[in-house]
């Protein structure tokens, strides 16, 4: 007999464990199709500690689709600032404009209908397949992706499009007929939090079916086949103001800083002349560290001052004050909070 058959051990040992263990997120208290899209989309690449007060501040402010689709996308964008990926957000809003426009600004339960959805993806629509729908909906995302590897001791490396769909089969398989939501929720917690990349295996329900554990290969995998090293990316960000405005740049387009304000940068030795007047050099402010995707990006900010004001294409002199409104990419923002502290002690 199969000792990994569904029957056998998931629905009783993780079942019940899950039961005692899972975490209370507000996501969870009321799961609706929408508050299930808001919140897994969120909770891609970002931790769940963190989205808790994102998913909040957004359920207050857009608590509909046809709230999300009506605001306008800077406000969108301002919201999400400081959970990056802001594509994200935009996709949310596209979507939320799409649902309203084609039905009824619901979400669908049929998941062809689901695929239309601009940013739904296959984790996203098992996700709310599974949890909203309640429907045997299969959300393979890292964590579970790492459990079911160990799970069945699959040593070829999972980022792959043969090996995800096994791995898809797989949690398919152990879902079982009878509130199979539960089981799929139960995989996504177990990874999360006790099959993690140091799994305590001391303390998992499903150590005894493990085959990894018992092979001693529970650290090893999962593996993978793309190994990214990070690069390093130095820029020198400029702050130039002029009576009391700044010079920022504002992203369009389909860009990833799409509807983000940055300040000028230029790569660390690079001439920046690009200022058609003379600027004086005020003081260099905090430096930043700031990661995203592969990149590790060092930020060295100075603030000048702009003798004359000068127009320059593609940005835009805006008041110290409005910053604070606009959405910053993160180390950006990190720059402008640190030159708002300092704010009160310069004399420009
Ligand atoms: S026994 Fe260890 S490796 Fe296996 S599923 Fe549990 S935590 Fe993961």
């Amino acid at each position: 007999m199969d000792p990994f058959n569904k029957q056998e051990f998931l629905p009783i040992g993780l079942k019940h464990w899950f039961e005692e263990n899972k975490r209370n997120f507000p996501w969870r208290q009321t799961p609706s199709p929408y508050a299930v899209w808001v919140s897994e989309v969120m909770l891609q690449q970002t931790q769940a500690s963190v989205v808790i007060p994102y998913f909040e501040k957004w359920m207050a402010r857009f608590p509909t689709i046809q709230t999300l689709a009506a605001a306008p996308i800077e406000e969108v964008i301002k919201l999400w600032e400081g959970l990056g990926y802001y594509s994200r957000a935009r996709n949310l809003h596209a979507g939320a404009k799409f649902l309203v426009d084609h039905h009824q600004g619901e979400l669908p339960s049929d998941p062809k209908l689901l695929e239309k959805v601009k940013g739904l993806g296959p984790y996203t629509i098992g996700a709310i397949l599974s949890f909203a729908f309640h429907k045997k909906g299969v959300a393979l995302d890292g964590n579970v992706a790492r459990v079911i590897s160990r799970l069945f001791c699959i040593e070829d490396p999972i980022d792959t499009p043969s090996v995800q769909k096994k791995l898809r089969a797989k949690v398919e398989d152990l879902l079982p007929d009878t509130e199979p939501w539960v089981m799929m929720e139960a995989l996504i917690e177990l990874g999360a939090t006790v099959c993690t990349r140091r799994p305590t295996c001391a303390a998992c329900p499903l150590q005894e079916e493990c085959r990894a554990f018992h092979l001693g290969k529970a650290e090893q995998l999962p593996n993978k086949k793309q190994r990214y090293s990070t690069t390093l990316l130095e820029r020198e960000v400029l702050l130039i103001n002029h009576e009391q405005e700044f010079l920022v740049q504002h992203h369009q387009g389909k860009k990833v800083m799409s509807g983000l304000y940055e300040f000028p940068y230029f790569e660390k030795g690079q001439s920046h002349s690009f200022y058609p007047g003379k600027l004086g050099h005020l003081k260099n402010l905090k430096n930043v560290t700031h990661t995203f995707t592969r990149y590790r990006s060092q930020l060295f900010p100075s603030l000048w001052i702009a003798h004359e004001r000068r127009e320059i294409e593609g940005f835009q002199w805006i008041a110290l004050e409005e910053l604070n409104k606009l959405p910053f990419s993160s180390g950006h923002r990190q720059i402008l909070k640190n030159l708002l502290e300092d704010h009160a002690h310069l004399t420009y």
